[in-house]
Order: C-alpha cells, then structure tokens, then sequence
C-alpha cells in the first residue's frame, strides 16, 4: 500500500473472501497505528515511541522510512487543562488492556490515550460507502485525566484515588463514579482500589453500608440482598432504611466490599456472560462519620440495540437503567446550571439513583466520574457513547469556568 493506489475492496472480496478478511485487519491496524501516531501529540522525534516503529515494521515496513515518515508530523502539544479549577468535580477515563478472548477472537485496539494531554481518541475505521477504500474518522475526547491499558492498578489508584482520600479533611465527602459498558473494567478497578485503600485508611474507625439499586428497588448487599427503603429527612438527606452498617477494620475491607459485591443482580446478556443490572453503592462512613468515601459502580451503560431477543423484564430493566443514567447526566447538567446561577434546582428526585448521590450536586462535594473503556473495534461505538456522555458533563462544567 503506497498510499496513492485505490485498492478494491469488493474485487478482491469476491476473489479471496478469507484472506481479504485478515488482510482487511492488517489495513485497518497499520493505518490506525500511524493515524494514532499522526493524533497522538509527540512534539518531535525524540519522543516518539519507537513501539510503533516496531509495530509498523511488523507489517513490512522498513524502520528508516517509517521513521521519516513520521518524523514530518511534528506537532506542539496543546496544554493540558487545569482541572484543580473545577469546581469539584472531575473525569477521567480508563482503558482496560486487551483481554485474551478479544486477541483470539481477532479483535484489535482502536482506542489511542493521550496521557500527558488527558485526551482518547477513537479510531473508527470503515469501509467507504462506495466499498472502493477504507475510511478512517478520528473521534476526539478531552477530559481531565486518561489512563491507557498500560497503566497499572496500583498506578491508577495512586494517580487518580489516592489524592482524593488523602485530602478529604473532616465534614468533606467524595464519591467516586464508574460509568461505562459491562466488561470494561468497573469492577475491576473498584476491587483494585478497594484493595489499597485498606492501607491508607488504616487506624481509622471506618462504617460500611453497601446496597444496590434494582430499578425503583433497594436491596443491602451486606444481608443478603434484604430489601431496604430511601427515606429523606428533614434536611433533605437521603438515607436506607434498614441497611445494615458494619464497622469493619482497614484490612478486612476490600474483602468484605469484595463479597458483598458478589452478591449483585447480575444476568447473562448476549454478548456479556455476566452483566451487571443494577448500580451498586457502597459509602464508606469514616471517622463516626465525619467524612464520607462513597463508592458507585454503575450498571452497564449498553443501549437496547445490544441484545435482540429480550423478556419484558429485561426490557423494563433497560429502560429503567437508561432513565436513571438520563437523570444522573441531567442532575450534572442543572448543578452546572445552578453554580451559574441559571437554574434553581437540581431535578435530583427522578430516579433513586440521583436521589443516593444527590449529596454530589452540591459545590462543596468532590466527585470523579471515570468513563471505563474498552480497546476493542467491535465495542468502538459503546466506547464512543460512553466518552461521549461524560465529556457532555465535562463540558457543561468547562463552560462554567470560562464564564468566571
Ligand atoms: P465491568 O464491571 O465493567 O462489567 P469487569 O471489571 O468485570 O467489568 O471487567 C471485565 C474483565 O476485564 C475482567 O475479566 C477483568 O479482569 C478484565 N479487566 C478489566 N480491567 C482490567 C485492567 N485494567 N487490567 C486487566 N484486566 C482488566
Ligand atoms: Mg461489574
């Protein structure tokens, strides 16, 4: 492929139909690795990352001209926007890494991170409508943070959590959101954190509650999945009544937080073994109370379109899913309306989901919300979705800073 020929897609398909198959991925993968190189921000050649050299070689290109090539894209970086100057609230994604069924099902990666300028970028490569060339769109998103799958637990707690549970001073409260397609890594990462978060809480008086939310339902994971009620009092404070509030000690947590987990309303969906149906909650009270550390992993954020043949329940439970992830998005969008004093409330009262967080739509609280996302080309359009939602967010947010 020299770049100036048209190649016919539909010629060759007729003649070899299998090989065209694999050589159809070796297209999209070559193009998409110099197209991630071209979007990535490496300002000169020292910085290039000499994998992608290897990777391309890989694919019959000599290292020297490869490295010409790329050395006419030269490109400043743009600056990274501050987000300590937002007001409380930050987002960030998390690519999860390849998983073995993925590679050997014949999927690849088409999702480049940009660590240093917290940007993902989706290479979204098709066949052109007229079936003659391969059309490649780039779909660009800037948030506050993102992590490639290179990226370790261990690093992604101590980057991302870790600040947010050191500095919560008393009376401050933080939550920490996960929102994506199921299989993308919410669990994982909240297991991950859980575990190292028993460390840095340690010698302090700590109170879990833990339930899950079921459509209009709650259930306590700590018993069993017992039914409990949301009350607000008074003040507007929204509790669970008749959850159980175990106090546990740093070390026991993350296998506690682990079990009761476990016991979430999963089911199996076409394409996802195990997928979660419901968003789980867990608060972790610390200090008698003082301050508060909240956990949400939300349910998967697949749309209808996903699963073909659905019961009635099934279908009732996406509705309800999407209805709450509505809310959620537009209680963000009121806060940001409100801190600008255009709006004077928040509609947090449309779901019980945006009623449990209603606490993050006020400025004094600190939230991250992080968009887990999976490489793969055949989940592309959910990863796009999902960093689609959050940067909507984001940017209802950035448009408050500007104006101040
Ligand atoms: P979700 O809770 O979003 O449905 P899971 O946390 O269950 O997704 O992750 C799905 C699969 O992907 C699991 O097998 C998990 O081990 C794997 N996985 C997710 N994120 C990572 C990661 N950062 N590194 C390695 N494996 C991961
Ligand atoms: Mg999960």
């Amino acid at each position: 492929y020299d770049g100036r020929q048209h190649w016919s897609l539909r010629e060759a398909y007729l003649k070899h139909r299998d090989r065209l198959r694999q050589a159809q991925g070796d297209l999209y993968r070559v193009k998409m690795l110099l197209d991630a190189h071209f979007t990535s921000q490496s300002s000169c050649l020292k910085d290039l990352d000499l994998s992608i050299l290897e990777r391309i070689a890989d694919f019959g290109f000599s290292q020297g001209p490869a490295v010409g090539f790329l050395a006419n894209w030269r490109r400043a970086p743009k600056p990274v926007a501050a987000a300590s100057d937002r007001p409380g609230i930050r987002f960030m994604a998390r690519k999860r890494p390849l998983l073995p069924f993925e590679v050997a099902a014949g999927d690849w990666d088409c999702v480049t991170v940009s660590r240093s300028c917290a940007r993902v970028v989706c290479h979204d490569g098709r066949l052109h409508r007229t079936g003659r060339r391969l059309e490649m769109l780039h779909k660009k998103f800037v948030l506050d943070q993102a992590y490639d799958s290179s990226v370790s637990d261990s690093e992604f707690y101590e980057d991302a959590v870790k600040p947010l549970v050191t500095s919560l001073k008393e009376e401050e409260a933080a939550t920490i959101i996960c929102y994506g397609q199921t299989g993308t890594g919410k669990t994982h990462t909240f297991n991950a954190c859980w575990k190292r978060l028993g460390a840095d809480l340690a010698g302090r008086s700590i109170a879990v509650t833990f339930f899950e939310i079921h459509g209009k339902k709650c259930y306590d994971l700590l018993q069993q999945r017992k039914e409990v009620t949301l009350r607000s009092d008074a003040e507007e404070r929204v509790h669970v009544r008749g959850a159980l509030t175990l106090s546990a000690d740093a070390a026991a947590l993350p296998s506690l937080l682990e079990e009761a987990l476990r016991l979430r309303r999963s089911e199996a969906t076409e394409r996802n073994p195990l997928s979660s149906r419901s968003h789980a909650v867990c608060v972790l009270a610390l200090d008698g109370g003082r301050t508060t550390l909240r956990f949400v992993d939300l349910a998967g954020s697949e749309r209808n379109y996903e699963t073909r043949s659905m019961t009635a329940q099934q279908h009732r439970d996406f509705a309800e899913i999407n209805k709450s992830l509505m809310a959620l998005k537009d209680c963000f969008r009121a806060h940001a309306q409100l801190l600008r004093q255009k709006s004077t409330r928040v509609p947090y009262r449309s779901s019980s989901l945006t009623q449990v967080l209603r606490s993050c739509f006020t400025p004094e609280h600190r939230t991250l919300i992080l968009a887990t996302i999976s490489p793969t080309a055949t989940d592309l359009l959910h990863s796009t979705n999902s960093l689609l939602q959050v940067t909507q967010m984001s940017k209802a947010l950035s448009a408050l800073r500007s104006e101040c």
